[in-house]
């Protein structure tokens, strides 16, 4: 350039220059490009994306996935730009359905979500590639693609056989969740009644039959019974695709430090979510407070308007507290610091919560989150540890086991009858 600052000029914009900047904005940026340099060269691996839920549900055209077009900037919390933004490596798309529907079948609803994730995953190929092993997830990432894993959300889905658990892995399944929130006949949820004090002998099968396929056992949704039974009997790595700590907020969804002390001879990895309620004590009283809250009003006014006239004006008076992205990265510390660097990583659960934490607000946001841990003194090791490593790992090892068992084991024929004594007890009665 030719333009001549004056001599003066140039004096001050150097001394600014030099001047310690404002509320350490210069080293939020710093750690902000350190992050992106870093996510840059390994994969970011998320756990849990709830997107094929929302096109389902879409209000404008539910379960058209042309419609909910991820060119353009979506109403949830997912799109391709955002996802660029964020740096996604790559995703576990959860094909989860709910435990509730118990009248239309659960195969249908399974089945139309792994459609709807895999009609999404094929209508991108610039941008988002099917992985089915950890090796697919390393070259989708060399290649600038997202790539695009599948995860089970609910055992109830397999319906108490292991065809159909065989049958959904050969769709593409790489994890599923033991339960979503409902008690199984063969394993505890966290969020409902303990029925079995962890796993019955058939939930032991389904984990064997897990591990001989090569599917990653997924403890996030279980109780603390199930996870640890689960833990005794895995040959495997376990994941919780999006869970947070329960040291820090006592929720029934979090892992219990006792379970976080076993992940280092399993080698497996808690995968920390940003739910609200499981990263914020604040939120998580107040969303107890407002169930009973609700609850009352059901009881004490009959109106169904009424009652929801008054649960707003509870909600107008008592203002839902904001989680925000520290104590997510506290979560994230608190996991290092009991369970260790290799099994820690990263759970969001976009687009399967209502509200976000303060700083988190999208898929966009994942670097801010490594710049927060950089800014706290996270070593560039421990990061990629975080970011995907540690799955990857996770993941070579339960694929590492499938190889193994499949040389000595056939595929199981057991049934929960056989197993757990259904129809036995009933036969039993009868004689009694
Ligand atoms: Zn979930």
């Amino acid at each position: 350039m030719n333009v001549r600052i004056p001599l003066l000029t140039s004096h001050l914009l150097l001394l600014t220059a030099l001047m310690p900047s404002p509320a350490g904005a210069q080293s939020k940026d710093r750690a902000l490009e350190h992050a992106r340099k870093l996510l840059r060269s390994t994969p970011l691996i998320d756990g849990h994306n709830d997107l094929p839920w929302a096109i389902r549900e879409s209000e404008k055209a539910p379960r058209d996935v042309a419609a909910y077009d991820l060119r353009t900037r979506t109403t949830g919390h997912t799109d391709l730009s955002r996802m660029a933004q964020g740096q996604v490596g790559a995703q576990f798309w959860s094909i989860y359905i709910p435990g509730e529907i118990k009248d239309s079948g659960y195969a249908k609803v399974q089945l139309e979500q792994f459609d709807i994730a895999r009609r999404v995953i094929a209508l991108y190929p610039d941008r988002l590639a099917l992985a089915l092993t950890a090796d697919d997830i390393e070259r989708s990432f060399k290649r600038g693609r997202v790539a695009s894993l599948l995860g089970m959300e609910g055992g109830h889905a397999i319906e108490n056989s292991l065809g159909a658990l065989r049958s959904y892995y050969d769709l593409g399944a790489r994890y599923m969740t033991l339960t979503h929130n409902v008690t199984l006949d063969w394993a505890d949820a966290a969020l409902d009644s303990t029925r079995h004090n962890g796993l019955t002998e058939f939930g032991r099968e389904v984990v064997r039959e897990m591990n001989r396929l090569g599917m990653l056992v997924d403890l996030s949704h279980v109780s603390p019974a199930t996870m640890s039974d689960a833990l005794d009997v895995t040959e495997a790595p376990v994941i919780f695709s999006h869970s947070s700590a329960r040291a820090l907020t006592d929720h029934p969804r979090n892992v219990p430090d006792s379970i976080l002390a076993r992940l280092p001879k399993n080698g497996g990895v808690v995968m920390v979510t940003f739910v609200p309620a499981f990263v914020s004590p604040e939120v998580a009283a107040w969303e107890a407070q407002a169930k009973e809250q609700e609850n009352a009003i059901k009881e004490a006014v009959p109106d169904t308007v009424d009652q929801k006239r008054r649960f707003e004006e509870w909600k107008a008076t008592h203002p839902r507290p904001t989680a925000t992205l520290r104590q997510v990265a506290d979560n994230i510390e608190h996991v290092r610091k009991v369970a260790g660097s290799d099994h820690v990583g990263i759970g969001s659960d976009f687009d399967g919560i209502d509200t976000v934490p303060e700083g988190l607000e999208d898929v966009s946001k994942f670097p801010e989150l490594f710049a927060e841990l950089i800014r706290r003194g996270w070593s560039d090791s421990d990061l990629k540890k975080l970011a995907g490593q540690n799955l990857l790992r996770a993941m070579r090892a339960a694929e590492a086991t499938a190889a193994r068992l499949q040389k000595t084991r056939e595929p199981s024929t057991k049934t929960i009858e056989q197993l757990d004594g259904k129809g036995t007890s009933v036969s039993g009665k009868e004689k009694a």
